[in-house]
């Protein structure tokens, strides 16, 4: 019956004069994520709103699903468009419509006619009350209320007559590109992936890097990551998730310094490498899972240490939440049963057994220049040696 998803949009709508910018992107993320639906749609923007039109058959579960990925969207509202062919053939379609969307009639509604071609021979009025009289005849059951109906049954009159009732929440947020772009720090862990979602629902176009140390980490370890990145972009669109090889700074952090600072070494040398790569790759910044005492390397003088090596902001939008909080999310975007099949991250093979839980700086910063020797080298390899993999 449906033939058309008219999209709303909520922030967006008040960006001034940037607002074209918002909607293109959001009319780009739609395409993108219908590339992966059954039929052909015609996407376009008209009068401060966007409407899908399938031009084929078309899975209406299918579509509905995917159009919830996308972030900018507000509500989804299905729409049944019919040629124009006289006021009585419109009531027809009017009372079919409402027996086939809603079998249980015990409601109120008010009819909203919006006339956008003035030729049409009655005013949006007695549109209004035409129809709803006609409703009232067909539907005894049902009743008028003006002001807070059940049913709002919207009817726009323009080249075709469009018909719709029901709002599908969408995921809200902004369209993916509006905001820039950020270098995730992805793991195979629950946080990470999260942290992703949460900065891209806010516009960010993501980039990701994973630090693997075989054969310490198997490749299905590293297989696991990818598996994340792919189930992120089916909200972000196509991830460019750099693989960094990082045995040999681990090993050689693991062999110059003590080993209750080797996590926040290590991480700092992650940070450096992730920056270095947000840099080449024009990211305005850096996101991670990390969360305030979540383990010994996330208290708050531990993130000094792994902060202080970057220039560019780190975004941390899990930095509040608990543990139980982020295995919500990460259940409800789809990520959890990937995080938790059991192979191991790079992290777990040199933990000490002793972290340092209040690292203090100058002294993480003496004991890296063990480093001296070999580390511009190394860093310098693992960066020739980045492996690019484009999830989507
Ligand atoms: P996660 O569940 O995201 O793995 P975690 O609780 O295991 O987080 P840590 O291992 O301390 O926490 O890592 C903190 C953050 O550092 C992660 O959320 C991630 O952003 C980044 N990180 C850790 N290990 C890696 C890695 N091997 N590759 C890329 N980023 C990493
Ligand atoms: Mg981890």
């Amino acid at each position: 019956m449906f033939t058309s998803f008219l999209i709303k949009y909520a922030e967006i709508g008040i960006k001034g004069r940037n607002r074209h910018l918002f909607e293109d992107a959001l009319v780009h993320q739609i395409k993108y994520a219908l590339k992966k639906c059954e039929g052909k749609f015609l996407i376009h923007k008209t009068q401060g709103r966007i409407h899908v039109d399938a031009q084929t058959e078309f899975d209406f579960d299918e579509v509905v699903e995917h159009l919830q990925l996308v972030f900018g969207i507000s509500g989804i509202c299905p729409v049944v468009g019919v040629e124009d062919e006289g006021f009585e053939k419109l009531c027809d379609t009017v009372v079919g419509y409402i027996a086939e969307v809603y079998p249980d009639r015990n409601k109120t509604f008010k009819v909203n006619a919006r006339r956008a071609r003035k030729d049409y021979p009655k005013d949006s009025m007695e549109i209004n009350m035409d129809l709803g009289e006609v409703i009232l005849n067909a539907y005894p059951e049902m009743t008028v209320d003006v002001h807070e109906p059940d049913i709002m049954l919207n009817v726009e009159i323009r080249e075709k007559i469009y018909i719709y009732s029901e709002i599908i929440p969408g995921p809200g947020g902004m369209p993916v590109g509006t905001g820039g772009k950020a270098m995730l720090l992805l793991s195979g862990g629950i946080d990470s992936p999260v942290a992703g979602y949460m900065i891209a629902k806010r516009g960010v176009k993501i980039d990701a890097v994973y630090f693997h140390a075989p054969p310490y980490t198997s490749d299905r370890a590293k297989q696991k990551v990818v598996d994340l990145a792919r189930i992120v972009s089916r909200y972000t669109g196509p991830i460019y998730l750099h693989v960094i090889n990082f045995t040999d700074i681990q090993l050689y952090i693991h062999e110059k310094c003590p080993h209750e600072e080797l996590t926040i070494i290590m991480r700092r040398y992650m940070m450096r490498i992730a920056e270095h790569l947000a840099k080449e790759t024009e990211c305005l910044g850096l996101i991670t899972g990390e969360s305030i005492g979540q383990v010994a390397s996330q208290t708050m003088n531990s993130l000094i240490a792994t902060n202080e090596v970057c220039e560019l902001p780190v975004y941390r939008p899990l930095i509040g939440f608990d543990k139980q909080e982020i295995v919500e999310v990460s259940e409800k975007i789809g990520t959890f049963e990937t995080s938790i099949l059991p192979y191991e991250d790079c992290c777990t093979i040199f933990v000490a057994k002793h972290p340092v839980t209040k690292p203090n700086v100058n002294v993480i910063r003496r004991h890296e220049h063990n480093l001296d020797e070999k580390i511009d080298e190394l860093v310098k390899t693992a960066l020739e040696t980045d492996e690019l993999i484009i999830v989507e």
